[in-house]
């Protein structure tokens, strides 16, 4: 109920009933509504500024657990990093060392990405620093883990190779030791046992019993197996590769051919004293890059401390030689 509003009229001295316009009260109206819209707008875009959507609010949540778990890979990959640098540490100085390969320059393990910026597409974010920082500590480890495999491979590679080289060289004695008479002479300067001059024994002898098996010292091919070689007699000849040769002289008996594989310990002849010998014995030569070394040098595979202080002590006496 609208009130009713009255006016005192001096000239007739009487309360009046005021009359408002009907156009007045729309124009009225229409300003009110007005005025409230434009406040109401007013408020809402003020309050927007500082309360928060619920909509937002999971936004920022998951912003915030986003930028954790960039934080926790981070850590992660720090100890990755850490893992790493241990094996590259170990690989340059004990696996390339052992098998004396040059140890990988640090600046090439860890080389980055030079030239053109990877990285254009993350940036103009509020997070593009840690996106960055994490994409190019991920780029790096990945490169360091490649290089790393790569070395491994090479490192595989030559562990293959001085697997084979330690087969191949010669390094037992012919004759075992329990079938030894004795030692009966070193490689060095001998007493010539028909002249009995001094000269140079290019060899070592091992007296033992006509018929004593002779073994293969390393793994190889036969190269020789005649008595076509001035003094040797009836002799082997066994290729091992990596420059070395082994000689087995004055043999009785041949167990082998021209040309066949042997491995270390295969019997391949038997002792005797054929050619420029006294006395049945096996005259045994090592040669590397076609000289002849002193195999006592050789014996580290069969041989106890014990047993190889005994050898060396035989060898070394300046005795007269089987030749
Ligand atoms: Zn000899």
């Amino acid at each position: 109920m609208s009130k009713v509003k009255y006016y005192y009229d001096s000239e007739s001295l009487s309360y009046k009933k005021i009359e408002r316009k009907k156009r007045t009260t729309f124009k009225y109206a229409f300003v009110f509504l007005l005025g409230s819209a434009l406040f109401g707008f007013l408020f809402v875009f003020i309050a927007s500024q500082y309360i928060q959507s619920p909509k937002e609010r999971a936004l920022k949540r998951e912003l915030q657990n986003s930028q954790l778990q960039f934080e926790l890979l981070n850590k992660k990959m720090a100890e990755a990093e850490a893992v790493l640098s241990d094996i590259a540490e170990r690989d340059n100085n004990i696996y390339r060392v052992y098998f004396e390969a040059n140890p990988i320059p640090e600046e090439q393990r860890k080389a980055g990405f030079g030239g053109i910026n990877r990285y254009k597409n993350l940036e103009g974010f509020d997070n593009s620093k840690l996106i960055i920082e994490s994409n190019k500590r991920l780029d790096i480890l990945q490169k360091q883990i490649v290089v790393q495999s790569k070395s491994l491979d090479e490192i595989t590679k030559l562990a293959e190779e001085k697997e084979k080289l330690l087969a191949a060289i010669p390094a037992i004695q012919p004759v075992s030791n329990k079938d030894l008479t004795r030692m009966a002479s070193g490689f060095g300067m001998r007493s010539d046992p028909f002249t009995k001059v001094r000269k140079m024994h290019w060899g070592m002898d091992f007296t033992a019993p006509r018929g004593t098996p002779i073994y293969a010292t390393g793994d190889g091919v036969v190269t020789r197996a005649d008595n076509r070689s001035s003094g040797y007699g009836n002799h082997i000849r066994i290729d091992h590769g990596y420059g070395y040769v082994s000689l087995y002289a004055h043999l009785y008996k041949y167990n082998v051919k021209r040309n066949q594989k042997v491995k270390r310990g295969d019997l391949i002849g038997f002792v005797g004293s054929t050619g420029r010998s006294q006395a049945p014995h096996c005259h045994y030569e090592i040669f590397k890059d076609g000289q002849r070394i002193n195999p006592i040098n050789f014996y580290y595979g069969s041989l106890t401390a014990e047993e190889f202080n005994e050898l060396l002590e035989h060898a070394s006496l300046e005795n007269q030689s089987l030749d």
